[in-house]
């Protein structure tokens, strides 16, 4: 008889969960585990806890969603907090299973903490949740393009992106391993009501996930004019929202592409459908900048390695967080973020810029203030983009910023945008 430690990280699914198929095919017995480290959620470098309420509802949303599913199917999920290491030997020595499946995550702290479950388990990690396998690439991640066009042309020309893998029947656990959920206490979250100006409820979990897939593709067809849409800023439909469940894992990047690929059959492709598929790309990218940089994306001279001179004004770092700098197009989007845990991407190139080249200061206090605030907040796509912003990161450009006059002029030329959110 042998058993395993599934461990659930930013993988919040059954179905196309490689950790999952690969300890059941090498096991008899699972043991569902989902830690929360408290670290990751507690005070930044920069005062804040890292996460806030938006993000803490969305994942006590997906655990919930997650532990119904794997009770669905005969297991139990088990969620603990504390650091990983410590937690997993816990579990390890109480349930005699010394190995460990899990998801491979690239970002800095998460390589951190499987490198301390590895010195004492055997840790089995597998592929992350990215369009394409790192194995599946022309290229060493260390040799990864610095510029996204030539990452794109590469793999377009030559990585396949994988089949989806189903779902199991069952999985089997021990029959007294118990259900352990998140209580009201841990992780806590000031509960607050939906915003009636929110560009749509987010709600964690893969049901949410897979209705908001069906709604953008099949439901209102908004995917086959995103290419024009997707640099909007009011309404549901401009862009897919699939970020949020994206970033916790409850969907995967190849079920997007294997539903917009299946949306094409029926309906036709067009330069929007391919559009989602050039974004997934952009997300790839990120990642695979975070596993090939480690602790550079976190640090203030970035993966460029170019010395950065903003400074940490606490007063004009507050007057951005609070939407009062006077600018009315970055207020408006400050404000959205603040009240809703979202904000378009053409908001965020916008208050990032003018955090980092009108207000001067720290790109990495704007990024720690998203990481705290975003719904969707994920660690390589967030410091990649604020490091791409920065000049600091992958942008070939160097020091392009935005004026936020004129992007309002383009992207709210009748001033909807901001009246709605000033
Ligand atoms: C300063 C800054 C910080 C950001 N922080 C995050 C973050 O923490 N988490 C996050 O998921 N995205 C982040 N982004 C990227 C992008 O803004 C969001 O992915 C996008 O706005 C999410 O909306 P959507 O799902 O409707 O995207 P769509 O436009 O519908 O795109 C489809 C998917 O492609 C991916 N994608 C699109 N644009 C990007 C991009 N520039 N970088 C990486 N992936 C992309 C996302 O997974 C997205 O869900 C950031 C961008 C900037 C400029």
């Amino acid at each position: 008889m042998s058993r395993a430690i599934l461990w659930f990280r930013n993988d919040l699914r059954l179905a196309d969960n490689m950790a999952l198929t690969a300890a059941m095919a090498e096991h008899d017995e699972v043991l569902p585990v989902l830690v929360i480290d408290p670290v990751q959620h507690g005070p930044s470098l920069f005062g804040s806890d890292r996460s806030g309420s938006f993000r803490r509802r969305f994942l006590h949303q997906g655990v919930l969603a997650l532990a119904a599913a794997l009770r669905s199917k005969g297991s139990a999920l088990s969620v603990r907090i504390g650091d990983p290491a410590s937690v997993l030997l816990q579990v390890s020595r109480i349930w005699k299973a010394d190995v460990v499946h899990a998801q491979r995550l690239y970002a800095w702290e998460e390589q951190e903490q499987a490198s301390a479950v590895a010195t004492e388990l055997d840790l089995r990690l597998h592929a992350p949740n990215t369009l394409l396998l790192p194995g599946d690439l022309p290229f060493n991640v260390e040799q990864l393009p610095h510029v996204f066009t030539a990452f794109r042309t590469k793999v377009e020309q030559s990585s396949p992106v994988r089949e989806v893998l189903p779902e199991p029947e069952r999985i089997p656990s021990p029959p007294y391993w118990g259900e352990r959920l998140l209580g009201q206490d841990e992780l806590p979250y000031v509960p607050y009501p939906d915003e009636p100006r929110s560009v749509i409820t987010f709600h964690g979990g893969r049901a949410a996930g897979l209705a908001r897939l069906r709604h953008y593709l099949w439901d209102s067809h908004a995917i086959s004019t995103y290419k024009e849409t997707r640099n909007g800023m009011l309404g549901a439909d401009y862009s897919t929202k699939f970020s949020p469940w994206l970033a916790s894992g409850a969907l995967s990047a190849r079920e997007v592409h294997q539903e917009v690929k299946r949306y094409e059959v029926v309906n036709g492709a067009n330069e929007s459908t391919y559009w989602i598929i050039f974004e997934l790309l952009w997300r790839d990218f990120f990642q695979f900048t975070a596993a090939k940089h480690g602790r550079d994306l976190f640090l203030r001279s970035g993966i460029a390695n170019k010395p950065w001179q903003g400074g940490q004004d606490q007063d004009r770092f507050k007057q951005w967080c609070e939407g009062r700098t006077g600018q009315p197009f970055i207020d408006a989007n400050m404000h959205e973020l603040a009240a809703t845990g979202w904000m378009s991407n053409r908001g965020r190139q916008n208050v990032a810029s003018f955090f980092v080249h009108q207000l001067g200061l720290d790109w990495r206090m704007g990024a720690s203030w998203f990481e705290r605030m975003l719904i969707d907040y994920d660690p390589c796509s967030n410091w990649g983009n604020w490091q791409y912003v920065a000049g600091v990161g992958n942008d070939p450009r160097e020091g392009r910023r935005f004026d936020p006059v004129r992007q309002a002029g383009m992207y709210d030329p009748d001033g909807a945008y901001v009246r709605q959110w000033s």
